[in-house]
């Protein structure tokens, strides 16, 4: 019976898993989807309990119950802006697990336990492969996170001869997966690759400077996945094999789109250094900002908005930071009862992760069919009369189209300069994520507002309400 009942529950599981990703690509199916995804991980958990010889329940359930403690408190105590953070987490603990399953499993091997009718090769090869990408992603993940954090440098780290001690680790690694799989009873190999693959994610992670880090945990989500998958082999279970490619597959894509709303390609991000070398090709803050800069107040802006037909906001990781989606929702609905036509630019990699901007502005309730992606609002610029850019600053940076020395050089951006006015929110002249002045502040129709995001559309709504 349970011949046909486990791997039938198994398959209902994986269907979730797809179609919860599936729901996951669009804002108003992201929290179906999300649900459907957690229910195929439920039914995949209880019905390989049953699968499986367990001895213990009391420590399962208090894994289960420490486990899901410990995730409710992170979920709700933890900032958006901070997300990457928590994924680089998971993404470690993941890595971790999967290596000391496939650990565990060769030990019971290694004492004479029977690993059924899976083919020995493919037991080692998938227990040596899990614990070199599982440790890889355990360490690379906590250099992240304390990059993130700004507990561990978070600069770009060379030193002379960087890439050869990674190649050396590397074949090492390899090395010791050839001895596990030649002499499976020698334990010991299996702890030694787990140590050099802790080494190795530690000396792959540190070198990428901080402002690369959410695309390094996007890479790492994908190690994650195929640890799992690997040790989907190593115990012969369907479901993980298949929750572990899908976690694999996607990590890998998102990575990809990543690098190239960024123009960067995957090497030039793993071994490249980005914001450093280019940067002092450029002119500096100084120089493009000296006496150019013009600053506005709200009940000037609240004036230009009041005679706009056509309005353009670009929301930025300063949105986030300020937490001022629900304030700017009230003026765009003020603005739209005026008769204006409001749009919102979203750019693939504002903010701090993918789809922040979405996330923010659907947490305010702005309808989806205002969110207009880059390409398509882009040419819509140029007949805007005004353009308020919030907290929004190498998205909208025209050095990325016009300086082909600059360090975001091709980056695609939000063309923001295009509209008639420009009116930047921020607090002060300092630079986004690439670290550089953005000549956009000096441009002859832009007007600096300057503040904190939400305090200054507290302001403007309440200079357009008494005008
Ligand atoms: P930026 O990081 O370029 O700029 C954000 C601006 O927000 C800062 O200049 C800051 O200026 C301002 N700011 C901060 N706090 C506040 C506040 N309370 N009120 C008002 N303004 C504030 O953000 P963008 O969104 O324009 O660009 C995202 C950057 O992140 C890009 O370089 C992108 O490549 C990178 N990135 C994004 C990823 C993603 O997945 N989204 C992943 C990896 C990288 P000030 O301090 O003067 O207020």
């Amino acid at each position: 019976m349970n011949e046909i009942l486990i791997p039938l529950a198994y398959l209902v599981a994986s269907v979730l898993f797809i179609m919860g990703l599936k729901g996951l690509t669009h804002p108003k199916t992201a929290v179906r989807g999300n649900r459907l995804g957690a229910t195929g991980m439920l039914i995949a958990l209880v019905v390989t309990l049953f699968d499986q010889h367990v001895l213990t329940f009391e420590w399962i359930i208090a894994g289960l119950a420490v486990g899901a403690l410990v995730g409710a408190i992170l979920a709700a105590k933890i900032e958006m802006t901070a997300m990457p953070e928590l994924v680089a987490m998971f993404n470690g603990f993941g890595g971790i697990a999967s290596s000391l399953v496939a650990g565990a499993e060769l030990v019971k091997f290694a004492g004479g336990g029977s690993i059924g009718a899976i083919p020995v090769a493919q037991f080692t090869i998938a227990a040596g492969t899990s614990g070199l990408i599982g440790m890889v992603t355990f360490t690379g993940s906590m250099i992240a996170f304390g990059k993130l954090r700004g507990l561990v440098s978070t600069g770009v780290v060379t030193y002379p001869g960087a890439q050869i001690v990674k190649i050396l680790f590397a074949l090492a690694c390899l090395a010791l997966i050839v001895m596990i799989v030649m002499d499976p009873g020698n334990i010991q190999n299996y702890w030694i690759l787990m140590a050099a693959a802790a080494i190795l994610g530690v000396l792959a992670v540190i070198p990428i400077g901080g402002a690369d880090m959410p695309v390094v945990v996007a890479l790492l989500n994908s190690y994650s996945g195929i640890a799992a998958a690997a040790t989907g082999f190593v115990l012969n279970n369907t479901v993980l094999i298949i929750a572990g490619s899908l976690v694999g597959a996607s990590g890998i894509i998102l990575t990809m789109i990543m690098c190239k709303a960024m123009n960067r390609s995957l090497a030039n991000v793993l071994f490249g250094t980005w914001g450093d070398s280019a940067q002092s090709s450029m002119p500096g803050a100084d120089e493009i900002y000296e006496g150019r800069i013009k600053t506005t107040s709200a009940e000037e802006v609240a004036m230009m908005l009041d005679g706009a037909s056509s309005v353009i906001i670009v929301p930025g990781y300063g949105l986030a930071v300020a937490q001022a989606q629900h304030t700017v929702r009230d003026l765009s609905n003020l603005l739209k009862a005026n008769g204006t036509d409001v749009k919102y630019a979203i750019h693939p990699v504002a903010g701090r992760m993918p789809g922040h901007m979405n996330v923010l502005l659907a947490e305010a309730d702005i309808p989806y069919d205002e969110l207009v992606e880059m390409d398509v609002v882009n040419p819509a610029f140029q007949q805007c009369d005004v353009a308020i850019v919030l907290g929004a600053n190498d998205v909208v940076n025209p050095v990325a189209r016009d300086d082909p020395n600059s360090p975001i050089a091709g980056m695609p951006i939000l063309d923001a300069d295009k509209a008639r006015t420009v009116v930047i929110v921020k607090r002060s002249l300092s630079p986004g994520f690439a670290g550089i002045p953005n000549p956009l502040f000096a441009a002859d129709n832009t007007l600096m507002f300057f503040g904190d995001a939400k305090k200054n559309m507290l302001d403007l709504v309440a200079a357009i309400k008494d005008s």
